[in-house]
């Protein structure tokens, strides 16, 4: 890149934060003139993208891009990034060292709501076709770019049309490609070097109330057995009794990979099959490693009791539940309901959703990533992992066997813990890195 190209890819994405293009489930709270002046700023930004490429527009405000390959040999590729955003709490507001929708730049970094999820990724995919069509540009195989404008708020409208729109014309696509995985530095410790996670698989978030009850009466006069006694009595024999650990390919993949940085304990990774009733036991400890090998419960609400002096009738508690791919939704309500059989309660569903199915990663796709991602981060380790949160792509698995997940920046703990959090911000370095690895990842699809 120029330095004139670096500088204007950094006013571009400074100008893409200002809008304010925050999700919301309450419909009326979205302002859509937001979206508008966003989509018009890429149009405007980005001509050469708009005059070469064939744009459809999802459910008013996705838009779908799509270059023609002069061949019809390979499928195409699918290149995913979302413009919407999460709010910004009214009460950290002022934690912020620079204005969340200023598109401000301070030391090196662009900070803003966006800037890191996912107004980056969608800049540099935008910045990369803009550069390579401006020098002729021509890729073998069809490249289509779709951009999600619900993702915070569950992709319905947006993404999952898309792959509706994409399935009812027939399409497949070789690689999709989303947000996911980045290249992290010392998030694991004794590893020194850059691990650049691709995430081949997503674990399911769902969420079920589980209620108990009891006698009302006075607090003078307790009886044994009331609400919040049985209701304690469940979470603790569901914190006690988790579901069971078991080892899923991306993460048998992972732990392969780290091995020879870790010594000794390296060993135990190699032959995880083999060592994983120990293993699994050293990971449970780690609240990161733990989410990697089994579905995991978190209470996140308990509601009970509206009174000081008042037995309430019901108690209830909100688990948050992580689904393991191999696991289903029903075994885990199965599951609590075996280790809570002695008690009455009732299990109400709020949200269901299961597990991702699992890429793999030994296909072509997966080492076009690693390979372009290496041309960026040549020190980097390659290595496959499961995603504990979820991104659009899963709506995909319609359309394609390949779904990656993986933006091409280098994050500390810092940026990590700065993501959906107060000074979301990106260095401009990282920016250029990104834009990098789309042009390399885009030229390998030229003829
Ligand atoms: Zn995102």
């Amino acid at each position: 890149m120029t330095q004139e190209d670096r500088t204007l890819a950094v006013e571009h994405l400074k100008e893409a934060l200002t809008y304010r293009t925050i999700s919301s489930i309450e419909e009326d709270s979205v302002d859509f003139r937001e979206y508008d002046a966003f989509l018009a700023f890429l149009k405007r930004t980005y001509p050469m993208v708009h005059e070469k490429m064939e744009l459809t527009m999802i459910n008013t405000y996705s838009p779908v891009y799509h270059l023609k390959g002069i061949e019809k040999v390979h499928l195409p590729v699918l290149l995913l990034g979302h413009y919407d955003v999460v709010p910004v709490e009214e009460n950290t507001m002022m934690d912020w060292e620079r204005d969340p929708f200023g598109g401000e730049v301070h030391a090196h970094h662009i900070y803003g709501r966006g800037a890191m999820d996912d107004k980056n990724q969608v800049i540099s995919i935008m910045e990369s076709l803009e550069a390579l069509l401006h020098e002729g540009y021509e890729p073998g195989r069809d490249i289509y770019v779709a951009i999600g404008f619900d993702e915070e708020i569950g992709g319905e409208r947006g993404a999952r049309a898309i792959a509706e729109h994409f399935r009812e014309k027939g399409l497949r696509f070789d690689l999709v490609l989303d947000e996911g995985g980045a290249v992290v530095l010392n998030t694991v410790e004794g590893v020194k070097t850059p691990l650049a996670l691709i995430g081949v698989a997503e674990k399911g978030s769902s969420m079920i109330r589980i209620t108990a009850y009891g006698d009302g009466g006075h607090s003078s006069m307790p009886q044994k057995g009331s609400s919040i006694e049985v209701l304690s009595q469940a979470v603790r024999n569901l914190m006690k009794n988790p579901m069971r650990p078991r080892l899923t390919a991306p993460v048998r993949g992972m732990l392969h990979g780290m091995a020879p940085f870790l010594g000794v304990k390296g060993i135990l990774l190699r032959h995880a099959d083999l060592t994983f009733p120990v293993l699994a036991k050293i990971l449970s400890s780690s609240g990161v490693m733990n989410s990697m090998v089994r579905t995991t419960m978190a209470m996140t609400m308990a509601k009970a009791g509206s009174a000081m002096n008042v037995m309430p009738q019901e108690a209830s508690v909100y688990v948050n539940v992580r689904i393991l791919p191999g696991d289903t939704f029903q075994d885990v309500l199965s599951h609590m309901k075996k280790v809570n059989r002695d008690l009455d309660l009732s299990y109400e569903v709020l949200v269901k959703e299961e597990a991702s199915s699992i890429s793999p990663h030994d296909s072509e796709a997966f080492k076009t990533i690693e390979r372009n991602a290496l041309k960026v981060h040549p020190d980097a380790k390659v290595l496959p992992y499961l995603m504990a949160g979820g991104s659009d792509s899963r709506k995909y698995e319609c359309v394609s066997e390949n779904i990656l997940r993986f933006s091409c920046v280098r994050m500390t703990k810092e940026d990590l813990d700065s993501i959906h959090s107060t000074n979301e911000r990106i260095h401009v370095d990282n920016l250029f890195s990104m834009i990098r690895f789309y042009v390399e990842l885009l030229r390998e699809y030229e003829t």
